[in-house]
């Protein structure tokens, strides 16, 4: 039996919900599969997608305004990525990566190396088997230099670093961490930078000040147990776009260095563009000692990870004693078909001048957007590169849920986190599709906001 691309979205949904265990959900929010569908949260079967747009087995059209998970960069079914996948599937679809190589996980080493400065790709297939690497490097390094003390981790609170039970260790988002608190081997998490927390008087750079304070402080006093501090640059998404200001990464540079500890930025959201620069790190012109790369690596076609290191990094692990090697490994580990739409969506970095045709972009939309940055109900309305974000006050319970499905009746795919709402678009909207994001975007709040009345707390759980 194959899928086909019709039938009912009730039909799909009920064989959904008997077959398949979605993720990030609870699952009866969504309805019995032979009830009828959740109001509050539907379930929808894709059939296509071209450009923004996801379209479902009816027939309905959605602009993808978070671009799947933050994955998609170029629209989906870009043709330039489909061919070179068409071309790879024709040549060689996957062999191990041990023993054996092959041309598009070479090149692609050689272009992400040329990018960031760092280099000595580890392949991985997701964004938190990429942490799990980059922490287990990290540690190993110490012990492979003679310090086994330093296997410890620090982190920001608000933090997310992917769900596994090691990335989960340095993730400070409650709902995701709570029930297998007893699993996971707990980080500290020091003050956020994020801007938002300035007092009176405080610029970001302020505020940012003041968190490496923290962060310098705690390192003063173990730095001898710590191997890494791991960050998202300039954004970290998963708790609610939470921005700060490049200088954070600029001290926070400087205390791991001083302390000889580790940094790792975690670009998997905001790298490749998202945040206007390539990676988000380059801002503060700083050179970490590891990078996390996933999502948007492929363009969003194919799950892939990298983590890049230093020579030195490297070098503690170029050994004749198998044990001091990094013995790490997936199955799929740089797989030549996501290898291949990685340079495709590299090349269509290169060829279409991307970070500087989405600085006009993003100008374009940000017109569109005007009375929602204005609404009154939005505070802290704030953009960085193709990432915007606004919090609700005073936002009525289940906001993030009624959101969705308003902007889902809207034909707009937005699933704010808590009482945030934010857009991540693929960097392919016009004047029409930005326009409906931003219609429908205002829309959708006017609606959430009528149907209920306000209540002095969000008693949702949210989930991005
Ligand atoms: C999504 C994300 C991860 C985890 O990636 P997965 O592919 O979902 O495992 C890790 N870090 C950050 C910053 C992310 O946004």
């Amino acid at each position: 039996m194959t899928a086909t691309l019709t039938g009912s979205n009730d039909a799909w949904r009920a064989r959904s919900l008997r077959a398949v265990w979605h993720p990030c959900t609870q699952m009866k929010a969504h309805g019995a599969p032979d009830g009828p569908q959740a109001d509050s949260t539907p379930l929808i079967a894709i059939a296509s997608a071209e450009g923004p747009w996801l379209v479902d087995v009816e027939g309905r059209r959605y602009l993808d305004g978070i671009s799947s998970w933050w994955t998609n960069l170029f629209g989906h079914g870009h043709p330039a990525i489909r061919s070179a996948l068409v071309d790879q599937l024709s040549r060689l679809d996957h062999t191990m990566l041990a023993g054996l190589t092959h041309a598009p996980v070479v090149e692609l080493s050689e272009r992400l190396a040329a990018l960031t400065g760092l280099g000595h790709a580890f392949y991985a297939s997701d964004g938190a088997s990429a942490t799990e690497i980059a922490l287990k490097m990290s540690a190993h390094y110490w012990r492979n230099a003679g310090k086994p003390g330093k296997n410890r981790f620090v982190a920001l609170q608000g933090g997310y670093h992917g769900e596994t039970a090691g990335a989960l260790g340095v993730t400070d988002i409650a709902i995701f961490r709570e029930a297998y608190a007893p699993l996971v081997r707990l980080s500290t998490t020091v003050a956020s930078p994020d801007a938002r927390g300035a007092r009176g008087g405080e610029s970001a750079a302020d505020v940012a000040h003041r968190a490496a304070r923290d962060l310098g402080a705690w390192l003063a006093e173990h730095h001898e147990e710590t191997a890494a501090f791991i960050v998202e640059p300039l954004v970290q998404c998963a708790t609610g776009m939470a921005m700060h200001d490049p200088a954070y990464l600029r001290e926070a540079r400087a205390l791991c260095s001083a302390f000889g500890v580790h940094l790792v930025v975690d670009e998997i959201a905001v790298g490749f563009g998202r945040t206007g620069t390539m990676f988000a790190h380059q801002q503060a012109g700083i050179r970490p000692d590891f990078i996390c790369l996933s999502k948007g690596l492929t363009g969003g076609t194919l799950p892939l990870a990298a983590v890049l290191t230093t020579d030195a990094v490297y070098d503690a692990f170029y050994d004749d004693d198998a044990a001091r090697g990094f013995l790490h490994s997936h199955s799929y580990t740089g797989n030549p078909l996501a290898c291949r739409a990685a340079l495709a969506t590299l090349d269509i970095f290169e060829r279409e001048n991307v970070l500087a045709v989405n600085v006009e972009r993003a100008g374009m939309v940000d017109g569109f957007l005007a009375p929602l940055h204005a609404h009154e109900r939005v505070r802290n309305a704030r953009r960085l590169g193709m990432i915007w974000a606004w919090d609700i006050v005073g936002a009525p319970a289940n906001f993030a849920r009624r959101y969705a499905r308003h902007a889902l009746d809207r034909g707009l795919l937005l699933r704010p986190i808590g009482a945030t709402l934010y857009a991540m678009p693929p960097y392919v909207l016009e004047d029409d599709t930005a326009r409906h994001l931003a219609d429908g975007a205002l829309a959708a709040l006017e609606a959430t906001l009528a149907e209920a009345e306000p209540s002095l707390f969000d008693d949702e759980k949210a989930l991005p």
